[in-house]
């Protein structure tokens, strides 16, 4: 009987329990590239998991039910996913200039222009134009809220659509969450994006602490400093009370801060996926270098954090070729 070969596709290219390459892809044509001697992969947490489980590496039900020929059981690939997800206030404003009013009609226009000629302006501010950090419990020894105030209230945070009349807006993330969710691919084609089940506050401590976080920045707003430019709450709306009816409001209004982390953990436990110089275990030649290998969530806004596994990780791989025996080149 012929022997059936594999399906053609993006992926990593093993020899054994060697990882040797990869295939990707450019337009139409599909590309081998073969590792002098590691390969790094650094797709982030959501697409980190994807290529390992279209590699065959994860959990082999999940795997089998794709029709992925499984090539290493490593049940913690895509598990173990947090993200820092925060709910936002809202508040009309008086006596002030916001983000709308500074970019709206002709205005826009002469933002632009003030951007592309001096760099400054309205298009130069960071979506968040001041931060702060709060113990929600006073036994806590650090914060474990953090803010994030704009100038600009949007009616829908996904599409980051201003409203049309100005506003601010204090949006805030418990920033050590204990729920965890999973990133799994859920077809054998890698252009099919891979499945997020946040799970989102399914941890009672962090349905504590989220809900203690929104009642303090409802505070820090309504302190007389802030009445000469509050006009009033417009979400969640005074109707909002008790802790259920807060945590009713934080599950129905939060959104990703796009921290997603954690998918490829390091350790050494049997969920581990990564060990302690970022290799995936069980398998030579390769090491996931991206915020997939964290494994808890860092304290704040993650990138610093991001780049500087980058930092350590090129530093072990230059390592492991300084230690490494030169490589044979044919003549
Ligand atoms: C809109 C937005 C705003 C953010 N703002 C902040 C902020 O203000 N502060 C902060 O600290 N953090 C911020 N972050 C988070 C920060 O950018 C990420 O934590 C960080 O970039 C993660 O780095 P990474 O290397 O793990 O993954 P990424 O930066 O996502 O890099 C992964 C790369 O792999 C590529 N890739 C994926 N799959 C494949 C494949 N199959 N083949 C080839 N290439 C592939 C992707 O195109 C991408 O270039 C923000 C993120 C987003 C999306």
């Amino acid at each position: 009987m012929p022997q059936q070969s594999e399906p053609e596709r993006e992926r990593l290219l093993f020899d054994g329990r060697q990882c040797i390459g990869a295939e990707y892809r450019i337009g139409e044509r599909l590309i081998e590239a073969r590792a002098g001697r590691e390969t790094l992969l650094c797709a982030g947490a959501v697409q980190s998991p994807q290529v390992l489980e279209l590699s065959g590496i994860g959990q082999p039900a999940r795997l089998r039910a794709l029709g992925i020929e499984v090539r290493l059981a490593l049940p913690g690939v895509g598990e173990n996913y947090r993200d820092h997800y925060a709910p936002r206030l809202r508040w009309r404003v008086k006596n002030a200039i916001t983000l709308k009013q500074r970019t709206h009609g002709v205005r826009l226009a002469w933002e632009v222009l003030r951007y592309a000629a001096t760099r400054r302006g309205a298009l130069s501010l960071a979506p968040g134009l001041a931060c702060g950090f709060v113990r929600t419990r006073p036994e806590l020894e650090t914060p474990d809220f953090q803010y994030f105030f704009a100038d600009a209230s949007y009616g829908n945070a996904a599409t980051r659509q201003l409203e049309r009349e100005g506003g601010m807006t204090l949006s805030g993330f418990q920033q050590r969450p204990e729920s965890r969710g999973s990133i799994h691919a859920q077809s054998a084609d890698p252009a099919v994006p891979p499945v997020i089940l946040p799970n989102i506050l399914s941890e009672e401590i962090d349905r504590q602490c989220v809900v203690a976080g929104l009642k303090i920045a409802r505070r820090i707003v309504e302190n007389p400093a802030m009445d000469r430019y509050r006009a009033f709450e417009l979400i969640p709306g005074k109707e909002v009370q008790s802790d259920d009816e807060w945590l009713d409001f934080a599950r129905r209004d939060g959104v990703t801060s796009f921290h997603p982390m954690g998918t490829c953990r390091m350790g050494r436990d049997p969920l581990a996926v990564t060990d302690d110089e970022l290799n995936v275990r069980g398998i030579g030649g390769l090491r996931v270098i991206d915020a997939s290998i964290m494994p808890t969530m860092v304290s704040g806004n993650i990138n610093a954090a991001v780049l500087m596994i980058g930092e350590k990780g090129a530093a072990m791989v230059a390592a492991a070729q300084r230690n490494a025996a030169p490589i044979a080149v044919a003549s």
